[in-house]
């Protein structure tokens, strides 16, 4: 592996977002609690090398389940930090494109804020509020996530997938994944991957 995940720096001091959260825990989140997920991600991806060497394969799930842990604990911190500002500098209504996409999607500023916090509040344990935005359907959607175990690294776009529902080969493999994964990788369209890749790659 040649390059690292490595953990921002703040865009800001630590105390910059005082009163509203307080210099302690800014430090502690940032540099223990992110550095963790970095140094997570960054251990998961070596055990995942050293798998990859090996003839077994065992304890994969754990490091992949381990890898979407940490991975997407880092993704969403990275976020995190710079979507706030000291006060003053932060806070108020949005203004631009943004404004007008809140107000065309919720109605009002005011109710994309009720939704957002109450999303945010009821996330079950322990989790995230996201806000995102769907070309397809091009609305602003609010989702929650538990704990921040996407399985995937959030916010990346998608150049391969493949459905293992059993709706996808159970008429002709039956009960038989295993070989309708080892077949179904005569049929991957490289150039559609490609073409995916190059997109996000330039
Ligand atoms: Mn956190």
């Amino acid at each position: 592996m040649t390059k690292k995940y490595e953990l921002p720096p703040l865009p800001y001091a630590y105390n910059a977002l005082e009163p509203y959260i307080i210099e302690e825990i800014m430090r502690l989140h940032h540099t223990k609690h992110h550095q963790t997920y970095v140094n997570g991600a960054n251990q998961a991806l070596e055990r995942l090398e050293k798998l990859r060497k090996g003839e077994s394969q065992e304890g994969i799930r754990a490091v992949l389940r381990d890898l979407s842990f940490n991975l997407s604990g880092h993704k969403l911190h990275s976020v995190f930090w710079p979507n706030m500002a000291p006060p003053g500098k932060g806070g108020g209504t949005p203004g631009g494109a943004i404004a007008d996409q809140i107000n065309k999607d919720f109605g009002s500023f005011e109710a994309f804020k009720k939704q957002f916090s109450t999303a945010a509040k009821t996330v079950e344990a322990v989790g995230w509020a996201i806000l995102t935005y769907d070309q397809e359907s091009d609305t602003l959607i609010i989702y929650q996530v538990e704990k921040q175990n996407f399985m995937h690294p959030p916010n990346l776009p998608l150049l391969l997938t493949l459905d293992v529902w059993e709706h996808a080969y159970y008429l002709q493999y039956k009960n038989d994944r295993a070989s309708y994964v080892d077949n179904w990788w005569n049929i991957v369209n490289w150039d559609d991957v490609e073409k995916r890749f190059s997109k996000v790659k330039a």
